[in-house]
């Protein structure tokens, strides 16, 4: 049993919950925009960490070769050094350094080698991250588009139901608005319909005075609430 008021409160709660709905799809946006920023930092960020690693192992190199060479003109001075020497003992005491610095050199070598396989490691992890970012940008940005859009699109329509809804709420007597307004905050529906003697909102049986008033039995004009959950309900025939 549905009478004008109840009508009116129906459509009323009908273009409040597309309302609402609108509102909770247009504050979503924001989280997910942040979301594919973030996916996008973090790619440039690989790039970023695979540049700054090979530029450290490039100086690291540069240090070793450094090092390196000048163990060699050591090497080769000592060796100059050994041509001139007449004793046995000195002979061998140079030939002994020169071992040593060469024994050094072979270390520096394979370090230099290590630092060199690590460079092309770190060159391929920085390719990688340059295709993968190359790869996904396009469809980053399409997807901050299509948000953007998403988000021009929604807030439109949100200022349609705000109006639809303004005039909705002309349509309403003030007594039954203000009912509204005090149930409202507890979340939609408030408005609803007793199905098997249970009231649609809290699913709880609802008294037979209840359901008479409901089935439009009660004074004129006078709204139906559930006796559990206070919300306004009605008899859906
Ligand atoms: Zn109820």
């Amino acid at each position: 049993m549905t009478g004008p008021v109840l009508e009116s409160l129906l459509v009323l709660q009908d273009r409040d919950s597309k309302r609402l709905s609108l509102e909770s799809q247009i504050a979503t946006i924001p989280a997910e925009m942040a979301r594919v920023e973030k996916t996008i930092a973090a790619e440039k960020g690989a790039i970023e960490t695979a540049r700054t690693e090979n530029r450290e192992l490039e100086s690291k190199k540069k240090l070793l070769e450094t090092e390196i060479g000048s163990l060699e003109d050591k090497v080769g001075k000592y060796k100059i050094q050994q041509l001139g020497v007449r004793k046995n003992d000195e002979y061998q005491a140079l030939g002994r350094e020169i071992d040593t610095m060469q024994g050094q050199i072979g270390e520096l070598e394979d370090r230099e080698l290590e630092a060199m396989y690590a460079i092309d490691e770190a060159k391929k992890r920085f390719a990688a991250a340059e295709s993968a970012l190359r790869e996904n940008i396009a469809g980053h940005e399409t997807r901050i588009r299509l948000l953007r859009e998403r988000e021009v699109n929604l807030t439109a329509e949100l200022k349609v139901a705000q109006a639809e809804l303004a005039s909705a709420r002309t349509q309403v007597p003030t007594p039954a608005a203000r009912l509204y307004d005090r149930l409202v905050s507890r979340g939609l529906p408030i408005v609803v319909p007793v199905r098997s003697a249970k009231c649609g909102g809290c699913h709880l049986k609802i008294s037979s005075e209840a359901e008479s008033a409901a089935r439009g039995k009660g004074p004129e004009g006078e709204l139906a609430t559930c006796d559990q959950c206070g919300r306004i309900i009605y008899w859906e025939s």
